[in-house]
Order: structure tokens, then C-alpha cells, then sequence
């Protein structure tokens, strides 16, 4: 039986390279495989997955029809897998949509995303793929500040950290990954 998976960790994690490079061992054995993204995620321009190490993969977005769109191209042609980045972004009933396509479709979906926002408040995505997800990972990176690992993102404005300001506010050069301990100290927590 195919899996909802989902693949969390803060800024800098690698998210992006792992969907591209998981998209690639798929192909290289001939088995083909969809990548979404959210459309909220204007950053790597349309229709566009990035990583830092300079890898591209085209994504489609994910919209309201998700279930029907893979359906569609699974009956044209097998899918071996679906790979969404950005899901941290998508809307709960986006979540359940996908969760379909493991459930009656027998395809696994590979979800990646961040868990919390600045605030380390859980997206609304992140929050429902941690309720009906089936394997949950972790993707770890290490504290900007010290050695510890990085759990949290820490929203820097103009160079200084602040926990104010729209949820969603794209544009990951305003972000970097720290501990809890660091989070507290930069934002004067203790
Ligand atoms: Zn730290």
C-alpha cells in the first residue's frame, strides 16, 4: 500500500535538492513522477523548484483538481510517484486531496516542507500533514548561530531578528534556522 510522506525541517534543510534529486533516481529507472509545488511559493518564479546547489526541476502547481489531474496522467501513463514541494503552504483540504492519491490510487506522495513559521506556529499544511501523514522524517541542518541543530526559523528584517509581521512572507534570505536556545536569545526571549 503506497504512503503519504512528509519531509520536514527549517530553512537551509535541503528540501528542494532532495525533491529534485528523489525526482531523478525515480526517472533514471524509467519510472515517472509528477512534481508540485504551492502556488504561494513565487519565489523560484512559475512552475519552478530551486535549490541552492543550482538543480532545477519543473513543478506544477498544486491546485483544487490535484486528485483528477494525477488520475488523468496515471491512466495515460503510470506514476510511480508524486513529489510536492512547498507544502507547508498548501491548505488542509489540499492535504486530503493528496491523501487520496496513495488511498485509491496506490501512487505514494512525497510531501516537503517547513513545520513552523517565525512565530514556530505550524502552517496549516504542515499541521494536517503531520495528522495524516504515514512516515514522517525530518530533514536536519545545523543552528546559524552555534552547533546545535536548527529546529526553529528565525525572521530577520533589515539584518535584525523580530517575531512580528505577515505569516507568510516569502523570500528565504529573510530567514535563517537556529535551536530554541538561540530563537529565545536573538528575540530577547530570557
Ligand atoms: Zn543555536
Amino acid at each position: 500500500m503506497a504512503k503519504l510522506y512528509y519531509r520536514y525541517g527549517t530553512m537551509q534543510s535541503n528540501k528542494s535538492n532532495q525533491i529534485i534529486t528523489t525526482h531523478y533516481q525515480y526517472t533514471t529507472q524509467g519510472k515517472r513522477c509528477l512534481a508540485y509545488t504551492s502556488p504561494i511559493d513565487s519565489r523560484s518564479g512559475h512552475h519552478k523548484i530551486k535549490s541552492r546547489v543550482g538543480l532545477e526541476l519543473d513543478a506544477e502547481y498544486v491546485t483544487d483538481d490535484i486528485f483528477e489531474k494525477v488520475k488523468q496522467e496515471h491512466e495515460k501513463e503510470a506514476v510511480y510517484a508524486v513529489l510536492v514541494d512547498e507544502a507547508q503552504f498548501l491548505s488542509k483540504k489540499d492535504i486530503h486531496n493528496l491523501s487520496d492519491i496513495p488511498d485509491l490510487l496506490d501512487i505514494p506522495v512525497i510531501a516537503f516542507g517547513l513545520k513552523t513559521d517565525f512565530r514556530n506556529e505550524l502552517f496549516e499544511g504542515s499541521r494536517t500533514l503531520l495528522e495524516l501523514a504515514d512516515a514522517i522524517d525530518e530533514l536536519k541542518t545545523v543552528c546559524q548561530f552555534c552547533n546545535k541543530k536548527a529546529t526553529l526559523n528565525l525572521r530577520m528584517q533589515n539584518g535584525v531578528p523580530t517575531n512580528v509581521g505577515e505569516t507568510i512572507q516569502i523570500g528565504d534570505e529573510e530567514y535563517v534556522p537556529v535551536c530554541r536556545k538561540c530563537y529565545k536569545e536573538r528575540l530577547d526571549l530570557v
